[in-house]
């Protein structure tokens, strides 16, 4: 059985089913032509929105279901962790190819819910629609913060401190790994590629205490997050090689296709860590989120007055290979 055997009322019912229920502050929910949402008092609403195409962010034939559904919603919880929001709600957009099974469409649904549940986001309503392209799956994530506490890209000034919480490398290496059909895949990495960690904790943290002075989340990369909040703060960063945490199963099978690991883990996307900057005078403030962010965190270099991005290696700077671009 496929979706095209179902209606759209039928598919909604099983969304539904797989689904918390819904909070009181969700006035009006899924079922009606929009849904109506009660404020949070003294906190502002962080919106983003993002969508998941087979064929170009994912691969059916080796990201099962259940992955899929859970990344869709990651990447978004990641985006308001990067900016210090809390996850209150979701709208789920889903275009669905007829070839489509119910089992697969239960999948996917199980992997958002699952990922709902576990950071305590309601799903308030979405779209369903047929399609004769690729699978899709469009969320809108809506989160809030302290007005104070919201984290940007623009606020590193020369002396910050870098940080970024995690290791970098492994989801790129794991998607290499699926890729090619590696004959023994490191189960991290693999799994870090398909079940990406959005550090929604790590990011209240750093927007409830100040601690950030700016922040971004890795989905295209190292290289491509320093750059952007290079860019963003009119500031240059030197980054020492050295320092990055590089998850040590990506080095070891970088290394065995013969890659630099530095270079391929700079450039690497989907790691979901959290990129962000410190005042020196501020770092007791980072305190709270070691403690409590729930993920260890690295300090990898220093923002500068002039505006270049390098990186110090053992053979002396050289300039910031560049991140993974979609346009490319
Ligand atoms: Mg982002």
């Amino acid at each position: 059985m496929t979706v095209a055997d179902l209606t759209e009322r039928e598919l909604v019912a099983r969304i539904q089913q797989q689904l918390a229920p819904p909070p009181s502050w969700l006035t009006v929910g899924i079922g009606d032509d929009a849904a109506v949402v009660e404020n949070e008092r003294n906190r502002v609403e962080v919106l983003t929105v993002d969508a998941l195409i087979d064929g170009v962010h994912f691969d059916r034939r080796f990201t099962p279901p259940t992955a899929i559904g859970h990344r869709a919603l990651a990447v978004n919880l990641s985006d308001l962790a990067a900016m210090g929001a809390t996850p209150r709600l979701a709208l789920l957009s889903l275009a669905l190819p007829a070839t489509l099974t119910c089992e697969e469409f239960d999948g996917v649904i199980s992997g958002i819910a699952t990922e709902a549940m576990a950071h305590r986001l309601t799903v308030a309503g979405g779209n369903l629609t047929r399609t004769p392209g690729p699978l899709t799956i469009d969320i809108t994530a809506i989160g809030t913060a302290k007005r104070r506490g919201v984290l940007t890209r623009s606020g590193a000034r020369p002396g910050d401190l870098i940080y970024v919480s995690g290791a970098i490398g492994a989801a790129a290496a794991g998607l290499d790994m699926l890729r090619t059909g590696a004959a023994t895949p490191s189960e991290a990495c693999v799994f870090r590629y398909l079940r990406p960690s959005a550090r929604v904790r790590l990011g209240q943290m750093l927007g409830r205490n100040r601690a950030a002075s700016a922040c971004i989340d890795l989905s295209d990369g190292l290289a491509d997050g320093v750059s952007r909040i290079a860019d963003a703060s009119g500031v240059g960063m030197t980054v020492d090689a050295d320092a990055l945490p590089i998850e040590p199963e990506a080095r070891r099978w970088f290394e065995d296709q013969g890659l630099d690991p530095v270079v391929a883990a700079l450039g690497g996307g989907d790691d979901y860590e959290l990129l962000f900057t410190v005042r020196p005078r501020q770092r007791g403030r980072l305190r709270a989120a070691f403690q409590q962010g729930g993920v260890p965190l690295t300090k990898i270099g220093v923002c500068t007055p002039d505006t270049r991005c390098v990186l110090r290696t053992a053979a002396g700077d050289v300039p910031f290979p560049s991140g993974f671009s979609h346009f490319r």
